[in-house]
């Protein structure tokens, strides 16, 4: 896609190892990675693969390190290998990984689930946010009895066959925003709108409200890069959704846990129906959740009628991780901190473009944050896909490689935001900046 910003020689020659990795994995795994994020579609040229990491860093498997902007893609808000996360999964290693009969510890961490969550009075658990988002949809129509989903574009919720529609993230960066095998009679059931236009959502409303299920939206959109929602188009959403009969299901996916312990919807004050989690609530292990107004949840079965269920639902590794890393957000409570060196990290990359003469808009929220690269003079706000998806994408990509030179690794794609840890220091921060001040400087001339 954009074969002009291809690694520079001297650090691809840094990279011989990972490049003979990539080469045998695709013999044996569709394109060589287990998700398409991972492949470096976005940006050309060969995934980075890992051997270990720690707190803010990673090692790749020729000994180069990195400090992380990624963490996983949102989950290790704590840093690689948190001591308390660690010990917790090592209990478990002393006592079995997996019954397929309940344990206490489940019911522990829907404890804390519900405590922390405004929206949360009951829970069930998965194995991963594309499942969560499967779940909730299912369990929308069954309790509206309804077929139609709302979702907006450029909002990723996993790769449901009913969401797989105007999706962001790897699916924009990809081009496949309708994925073949997805059939038609699927797609006709999911109405796409355009993030943070209430007009649109009202219009719908009163053509077709008594055949939506749910509307389904990220809160704070990580997926087609960071952007905002206005205070006007939650506040329609919500009002909309309950007007009509309809349920108000927030993808907290990645925001849960994240922008605040309670989740954007915490930070926003508006609180949906449904809400689906994953990343940060299995610290690092596969671990998904949905749950909501007890009054819904109640239709899931064996309480209910509404189908769902799962072998490694619950699992014990992926309960003690989970458990471990919300007890110490709760305890320790990182988020001012999170967001003073995001307020920092956004003014050195603001101060870095403008130095530079780039144009550029930056988005942020917490410990998510987006620099779009634009070709025009003056930038454009972001406010939905139809601003993101024009953003330079040969500028972005030139920009990561000149990042990962310099050992900062960024998200592979100017559709995906970065995330960082409480284990980075302001001092990381710091260089970080200084590494974008170099690179773009390089970009402007
Ligand atoms: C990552 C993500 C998902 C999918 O979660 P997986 O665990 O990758 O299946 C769903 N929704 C949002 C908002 C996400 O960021």
């Amino acid at each position: 896609m954009t074969a002009a910003h291809h690694p520079s020689a001297v650090t691809a020659a840094r990279r011989t190892h990972s490049r003979a990795a990539f080469a045998h994995a695709r013999h044996l795994i569709p394109g060589g990675v287990n998700s398409p994020a991972r492949a470096f579609g976005g940006v050309g040229g060969e995934p980075i693969f890992f051997q270990s990491a720690l707190g803010q860093r990673l090692t790749d498997i020729d000994g180069n390190t990195y400090l992380d902007y990624i963490g996983s893609w949102g989950p290790m808000i704590l840093g690689h290998r948190h001591p308390r996360v660690m010990a917790a999964i090592e209990r478990v290693l002393t006592t079995g990984t997996s019954y397929g009969a309940p344990t206490e510890a489940e019911s522990d961490l829907a404890e804390l689930i519900i405590a922390a969550v405004p929206s949360i009075e009951k829970v069930r658990m998965v194995s991963s946010g594309t499942e969560a988002a499967m779940s909730a949809v299912r369990l929308a129509r069954g309790f509206t009895r309804r077929d139609r989903i709302v979702k907006f574009a450029g909002n990723y919720h996993g790769h449901v066959d009913a969401l797989l529609v105007a999706a962001g993230s790897s699916a924009a960066t990809l081009g496949v925003p309708n994925s073949p095998g997805i059939t038609e009679g699927t797609a006709r059931d999911t109405l796409v709108l355009d993030y943070n236009e209430p007009e649109q959502l009202d219009d719908a409303f009163r053509a077709q409200g008594d055949t939506i299920a749910a509307v389904l939206l990220e809160p704070v959109v990580g997926n087609m890069g960071l952007v905002v929602p206005t205070p006007e188009f939650l506040e329609a959403a919500r009002r909309l959704t309950s007007r009509h009969g309809a349920l108000l299901v927030f993808d907290e996916v990645m925001t849960g846990f994240r922008l605040a312990y309670g989740g954007a919807q915490e930070l926003l004050g508006v609180t949906p129906d449904l809400t689906t989690l994953g990343k940060i609530v299995g610290g690092g292990l596969p671990l998904g959740a949905y749950g909501g107004r007890a009054d819904v949840m109640d239709h899931v079965l064996p309480a209910g009628k509404v189908f769902q269920a799962g072998t490694l639902s619950g699992n014990p590794l992926a309960v003690a991780a989970g458990m471990a890393t919300l007890e110490e957000l709760r305890d320790t409570s990182p988020y001012a901190a999170l967001d003073r060196r995001g307020a920092r990290l956004e003014a050195g990359f603001r101060a870095a473009a403008a130095q530079a003469g780039l144009t550029t808009w930056t988005a942020r929220v917490g410990s998510m944050m987006t620099t779009f690269f634009q070709s025009g003079p003056e930038p454009v706000p972001v406010t939905g896909w139809k601003t993101a998806g024009p953003s330079d994408t040969d500028r972005y990509a030139a920009f990561f490689w000149g990042m990962i030179d310099r050992g900062i690794y960024l998200p592979c794609s100017q559709y995906e935001a970065l995330f960082f840890s409480a284990a980075h220091t302001d001092a990381d921060i710091d260089a970080t900046i200084a590494a974008a001040v170099e690179v773009m400087g390089g970009m402007a001339s």
